[in-house]
């Protein structure tokens, strides 16, 4: 993760200077596209300056006052008439300069005669507007005046005498006011020459430099016209930079605009600056996302973690439950089987004096028929069957006390409570104790195993039958009652009631109070734990006038679901 985070800075590097050269070059594109909609603009106002006099010298060669002067050009009067004429039509016309040479270039007169720099007098005839004027035609010319050292563009026509070219006359017009104009304009406007030498424009230290080094030819064409009077032409100083061009008028010039670098360099700037924000935005995105990927894999891996232990965790859980019922099954088995030996001393009591019974009736009613009397017999037969059916029912109850498994289903306490009372009926005659059974709520079916409950039950009347033994009037009884949803039995004593001291410890396993042989103190443990397993409570408390009650309290199930 960490080899790819390295690579990011040179590749956002690169993106950032990419976006600046994008920007930048947009930028330029659309700056040369608006400097070609300005030239648009801009060059047909110049070609209208120039062309606007293109016809006046022309015009001005057919006024007699011209040939005039040409013919006599030693007469004060017909000169002083060309000056008036010409200085007449330069203030209506609102041009520079009207003057008129004769056919060796000098300046016969003027339309600036009156000014100390007047032309008359002056010789052009280098000037390449005299020449093609002289040779018929039209001369243009721009440079800048020898005498006034103004520069200005100058216009030529031959003027005749008798049908021969005699002289010249030209028009001279400033183009300063234009100059002006492009003052308003931030980026560089500027005019130049055929040979690339800038002459007009915005930038006044441009003014009489070249675009670029100009060829041997060039510079001897300029020295021989006097184009810039004086100036030494040299390449500009530093390259001005990409330019829009348009060419004007009739000699080749170039009208042209510098936009403005700066607005170009901001652009790609901002251009950057866009880009490095969005790789920024991008990058916090990127390490958010990341984060979290990161966090939901975190919890991914606790969440496997947890699930793990608590798989881990079940499995210890059940493995540990089903050790604590295989030993609470054992101990309830084994808490059944001490009760059994407890049992066995009124089990035998009980099994032998039917037997006693039997025997003796057999032997009567052996007796009886000796003597002739079978009623007598049948009815000692009769008492047989009886004594052994009542053995065979506490037989059964043994048998089935003494099962290991456990069947749940549907058990009517009443049943339980009359089936647990007859297996120690003999134990209460034993003892002289009366049981008294009220079962008048019955029937009351829960859900559980009869064996098991007859064993609590067993477990609770031996407790109160070993309670009252040796005490005046000893009775128990058992009290069947409905509350609510449950069922309830309460086994009532006569005893002495549960000491202070027992009480806390009444449910614990193998708490006894009663002497080596007789108790294992796992009776009522072993029965509060079947009671708890079939949803119901096991309790014990004194009674007000003495002695102790245990309650058992079963859930009842729907009458419907006993049948
Ligand atoms: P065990 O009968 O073998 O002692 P139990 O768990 O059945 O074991 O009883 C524990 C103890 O609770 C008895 O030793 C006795 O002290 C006390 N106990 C039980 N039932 C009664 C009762 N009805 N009256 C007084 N004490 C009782």
């Amino acid at each position: 993760m960490r080899k790819p985070h390295l690579l990011l800075y040179p590749a956002a590097t690169i993106i950032i200077v990419c976006a600046y050269l994008l920007g930048a070059h947009r930028a330029g594109n659309e700056q040369l596209e608006q400097g070609q909609r300005q030239l648009q603009l801009m060059a047909p106002e110049l070609q209208s300056v120039l062309e606007r006099f293109e016809t006046l010298p022309f015009v001005l060669a057919q006024q007699p006052d011209l040939p005039n002067a040409l013919a006599h050009p030693n007469d004060p009067q017909a000169i002083a008439r060309l000056n008036q004429t010409l200085q007449t039509i330069q203030q209506q016309a609102k041009v520079g300069a009207l003057y008129l040479m004769d056919r060796n270039g000098l300046t016969l007169g003027a339309s600036n005669w009156d000014q100390p720099l007047g032309f008359a007098g002056k010789n052009f005839s280098y000037r390449p507007y005299f020449q093609a004027a002289l040779h018929g035609d039209a001369g243009r010319f721009y440079g800048i005046g020898t005498s006034t050292s103004e520069a200005g563009y100058f216009i030529a026509q031959p003027v005749r005498r008798n049908g021969a070219i005699d002289g010249v006359i030209a028009v001279k017009i400033s183009l300063a006011e234009l100059e002006r104009n492009w003052n308003s304009s931030e980026d560089p406007i500027v005019l130049a020459d055929r040979h690339g030498v800038i002459f007009l424009g915005n930038r006044p230290a441009w003014r009489y430099h070249s675009l670029g080094p100009l060829p041997p030819e060039a510079l001897a064409e300029l020295a021989s016209t006097q184009q810039y009077t004086g100036r030494n032409v040299t390449p500009l100083a530093r390259n001005p930079g990409p330019r829009v061009t348009q060419e004007v008028g009739r000699l080749g010039w170039q009208l042209m605009i510098f936009p403005n670098q700066l607005r170009v360099v901001r652009s790609g700037i901002n251009w950057a600056l866009a880009a490095a924000l969005l790789l920024a935005c991008g990058g916090v995105s990127y390490w958010a996302m990341h984060q979290q990927q990161r966090r939901r894999e975190e919890r991914q891996a606790f969440d496997r973690e947890l699930e793990s232990r608590i798989f881990q965790r079940t499995q210890q859980l059940s493995e540990t439950n089903r050790i604590l019922r295989t030993t609470q099954n054992e101990l309830v088995q084994a808490g059944k089987l001490a009760m059994l030996g407890q049992m066995a001393a009124g089990m035998t009591h009980e099994l032998n004096q039917p037997l006693a019974a039997i025997r003796a009736f057999a032997d009567n009613a052996r007796t009886f028929l000796e003597r002739g009397q079978p009623e007598q017999a049948a009815s000692n037969l009769g008492h047989i069957g009886d004594a052994s059916a009542r053995m065979g029912a506490i037989i059964s109850q043994l048998k089935g006390f003494a099962r290991k498994d456990e069947t749940v289903g549907p058990v009517e306490l009443g049943r339980a409570v009359r089936s647990s009372a007859f297996l120690l009926e003999s134990e209460c005659k034993r003892c002289n104790v009366v049981l008294e059974i009220d079962t008048s709520a019955a029937p009351l079916t829960v859900a559980g195993d009869t064996v098991r409950i007859e064993q609590v039950l067993i477990n609770l009347l031996r407790n109160a039958l070993d309670a009252v033994e040796g005490r005046p009037q000893p009775r128990v009884s058992v009290v069947l009652s409905r509350e609510g949803t449950d069922g309830v039995a309460r086994i009532s004593d006569s005893g002495p009631g549960i000491p202070q001291e027992v009480a806390a410890h009444l449910f614990e396993p193998f708490f006894t109070t009663k002497p080596a042989g007789q108790g294992l103190g796992l009776g009522l443990a072993i029965s509060s734990s079947i009671v708890q397993a079939m949803n119901g409570r096991l309790s014990a408390h004194n009674m007000d006038g003495g002695g102790a009650q245990f309650e058992l309290r079963l859930p009842l199930i729907e009458e419907g679901a006993a049948r």
